[in-house]
C-alpha cells in the first residue's frame, strides 16, 4: 500500500505529492488529468515569484518537478469511490474507473473543481480570448475596456465591484428579476458610477470577430426582446462547481459539495485529507492551491508518525 495516495494531479496534487515523497515514504498520485485547471489556463501572472507564466508551460513544469521525486504517477485515472479505513491507521481503499483498487495509509483529496458554464454559442470558442472565469486571474487583462459580469450572486457582485476598478465599464446580467448577492455588497455596487445591472436577462450568444469577444447577445425575458452589448470580456460567474460527486459517502461536504477541511486539511474521515479547490478553502487559485497541498501532505505524514498500522 502507498504511505500517502493522492487524487488529483493540479497544483495542489503535485505539491502535496512532493511534499510527501521528500519525507521518503510511499507516494502516489492517479490523477483524470494531470495539470488540471492549469492546462487550460493562457496567461498566469499572479503566481508569486514568476512574473508571467502560461498554463501548459506550469503544467509541464508540476508534472516534472513531481516525477524529479520518487512519486508514481497513475495519468489517465478517475477514481469513483473512496472506503475510508474502518478502524484509525487502518488502510483507505481508492477505486479506480478501471476496475482497479488502490490501498493507502493516507489520501489526500485534490480533485479541484470546474467553472459552470453558460452553454451558450460562442462561449467554448472565445474561451480565454474574452471569456473568462476569474476576475482576480484576468481582470486586468480588461484594463480600460467595457465588461459583462455573467451572474448577480455574491460572486458575481463582488467580480463586478472588483472589475469596475479595473475596466471602463461592467454590466451585470443576472437572469432572475433581482440581484441574489448580500444587501451590502448590492449596496457598494450601486454607488458606482460605472456599473449598469440587466435583470430578467438570459444570454444567448457570445459574440466575436473570429479573433476574440467583441459582445453579448442577451434575450430580455421578461419583454421577449432580443439585445447585444459591445463588449471585449465577459466573465461568466454562476457557479463553481468541486468534483466531489464521487465522494459523498465517504466524507463530509459542505452543501456546494465542497470537502469540508479544517487548517489542517483534515477531512471527516480519519486518513483522509484534502486541499485545493475541491474543499471548503476560501478564494480558489493555484497559489492558495500549492500551499493547501504542502499543508494537508505534512498533516498527512503527522498522522502516518502518530498511527502506525495496526
Ligand atoms: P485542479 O487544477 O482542478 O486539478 C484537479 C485534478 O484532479 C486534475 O488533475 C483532475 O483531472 C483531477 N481529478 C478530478 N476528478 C478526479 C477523479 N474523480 N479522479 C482522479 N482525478 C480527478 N488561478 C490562478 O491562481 N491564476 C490564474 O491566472 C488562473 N487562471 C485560471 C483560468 C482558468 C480558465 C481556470 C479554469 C482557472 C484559473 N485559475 C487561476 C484557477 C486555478 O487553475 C485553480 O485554482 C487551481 O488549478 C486549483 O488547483 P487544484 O489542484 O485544487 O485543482
Amino acid at each position: 500500500p502507498y504511505d500517502v495516495l493522492v487524487v488529483g494531479g493540479g497544483p495542489a496534487g503535485a505539491a502535496a505529492a512532493i511534499y510527501a515523497a521528500r519525507k521518503g515514504i510511499r507516494t502516489g498520485v492517479a490523477a483524470e488529468r494531470f495539470g488540471g485547471q492549469v492546462l487550460d489556463t493562457m496567461g498566469i501572472e499572479n503566481l508569486i515569484a514568476v512574473d508571467h507564466t502560461q498554463g501548459p508551460k506550469l503544467a509541464a513544469a508540476l508534472d516534472a518537478n513531481v516525477r524529479a521525486n520518487d512519486v508514481d504517477v497513475m495519468n489517465l485515472q478517475r477514481a469513483t469511490r473512496l472506503v475510508p479505513a474502518d478502524e484509525i491507521g487502518g488502510l483507505a481503499e481508492v477505486q479506480l474507473a478501471n476496475g482497479a483498487s488502490l490501498f493507502a495509509r493516507t489520501v489526500i483529496l485534490s480533485t479541484g473543481a470546474r467553472w459552470r458554464q453558460m452553454g451558450v454559442p460562442g462561449e467554448e470558442q472565445y474561451r480565454n480570448k474574452g471569456v473568462a472565469y476569474c476576475p482576480h486571474c484576468d481582470g486586468p487583462l480588461f484594463k480600460g475596456k467595457r465588461v459583462a459580469v455573467i451572474g448577480g450572486g455574491n460572486s458575481g457582485i463582488e467580480a463586478a465591484i472588483d472589475l469596475a476598478g479595473i475596466v471602463a465599464h461592467v454590466t451585470v446580467i443576472e437572469f432572475a428579476d433581482k440581484l441574489r448577492a448580500d444587501e451590502v455588497l448590492q449596496r457598494k455596487l450601486r454607488s458606482l458610477p460605472n456599473v449598469d445591472v440587466v435583470l430578467n436577462g438570459q444570454s444567448t450568444e457570445v459574440l466575436g470577430d473570429g479573433r476574440k469577444v467583441t459582445g453579448l447577445g442577451y434575450r430580455d425575458r421578461a419583454s421577449g426582446e432580443h439585445r447585444q452589448l459591445e463588449l471585449d470580456g465577459i466573465f461568466v460567474q454562476i457557479g463553481l462547481l468541486p468534483n466531489t460527486e464521487w465522494l459523498a459517502d465517504a466524507v463530509e461536504l459542505s452543501p456546494r459539495g465542497e470537502i469540508v477541511v479544517d487548517a489542517h486539511g483534515r477531512t471527516s474521515a480519519h486518513g483522509v485529507f484534502a486541499a485545493g479547490d475541491a474543499t471548503t478553502v476560501p478564494y480558489k487559485q493555484i497559489v492558495v492551491a500549492l500551499g493547501a497541498g504542502a499543508t494537508a501532505s505534512l498533516a498527512a505524514f503527522d498522522h502516518l508518525i502518530r498511527h502506525p498500522l495496526p
